[in-house]
């Protein structure tokens, strides 16, 4: 087992004091406040450097993965993981004791999370006063965690599958499946991902063994240079504007082309990042209360 900093700082004063020397022990690093000898206390800025020095890109100059709520130097009393940071989600932290939310999506209803627009909004006010009265930080980790290799985004999702087997290192995206009916994948990916429906086009009784996923909102020239790239029999996405993905894969079977869409809704797609982010919390900081909480579709299907 790796020692942690101070584990190691407090081995190394008590070997001076066992030694009876006097000497001034300095700290193999500053990373780790160390409190009455065995409490081991993390900021939430030390959080966030550890999981960004873990990322082949390292710090990006423009990213929108800031703090939303809160600040560096704030003790972590307890981590909460979610795809988003929503009322509930807050209040629960706070039930719990928590005081860091690590959400993979915008908390302010925008990518940039930009809130100029949003002063005096009612909703907005609720819900930023909930988070500073609470004292309660929030980091978006969007653009560092789909940029580890492979991006743990997709490939947790295609782990809870069973599916991640049918992949390979050069298109993780890509699952190259025994054949199965649109049909039938449908109701593997209901059962498996534990929801109830999804929006589809396409022929059920269709042939389907390349199946694309396009997790989260990726765009729609994302997903068109996805289609023309890969040619896949079934492209799988989170999010789409039905007006864009929608219509052209629309057109693209009129002109011939099998392919087939399935859109599973954006948490259901990317919740399992969040739960990989619990995991990667509870190994590099095992003595951090980590707590995953699923921030569940925010729209119901009759
Ligand atoms: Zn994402």
């Amino acid at each position: 087992m790796k020692l942690n900093n101070s584990r190691r700082n407090f081995i190394s004063k008590a070997a001076v004091i066992a030694g009876g020397q006097v000497l001034l022990v300095k700290p193999l690093l500053s990373m780790t406040p160390f409190v009455n000898g065995f409490n081991e206390n993390f900021t939430v800025g030390q959080i966030m450097d550890k999981f960004i020095s873990e990322v082949p890109s390292g710090i990006l100059k423009e990213t929108v993965d800031t703090l939303k709520s809160g600040h560096k130097e704030m003790e972590v009393k307890g981590i909460v993981t979610s795809a988003f940071a929503t009322i509930e989600v807050i209040k629960k932290t706070i039930e719990i004791g928590a005081n860091f939310i690590i959400a993979h999506e915008p908390t302010f209803y925008n990518h940039l999370d930009d809130t100029t627009w949003l002063k005096n909004d009612p909703v907005f006010e609720y819900k930023n006063d909930l988070l500073q009265k609470n004292n309660i930080a929030v980091w978006r980790n969007h653009d560092y965690i789909h940029r580890l290799l492979p991006d743990p985004v997709t490939s947790s999702f295609l782990e809870k599958l069973n599916w991640k087997q049918y992949t390979t290192k050069a298109i993780p995206s890509l699952a190259t499946i025994p054949l199965m009916h649109l049909d039938q994948v449908i109701n593997y990916l209901k059962e498996k991902i534990g929801i109830q429906q999804v929006r589809f086009i396409g022929d059920l009784q269709q042939d389907c063994s390349k199946l694309l996923f396009m997790l989260g909102a990726s765009g729609s020239k994302a997903h068109f240079n996805g289609l023309r790239q890969i040619k896949p029999d079934v492209l799988i996405c989170g999010e789409i504007s039905e007006w864009e993905t929608a219509e052209y894969i629309r057109d693209a079977r009129s002109k011939g082309d099998k392919v087939s869409l399935i859109v599973l809704g954006h948490i259901a797609s990317e919740e399992s990042g969040s739960e990989f982010m619990a995991t990667w919390l509870k190994t590099k900081f095992p003595s951090i209360n980590t707590t995953f909480i699923s921030s569940g579709p925010s729209l119901s299907f009759l």
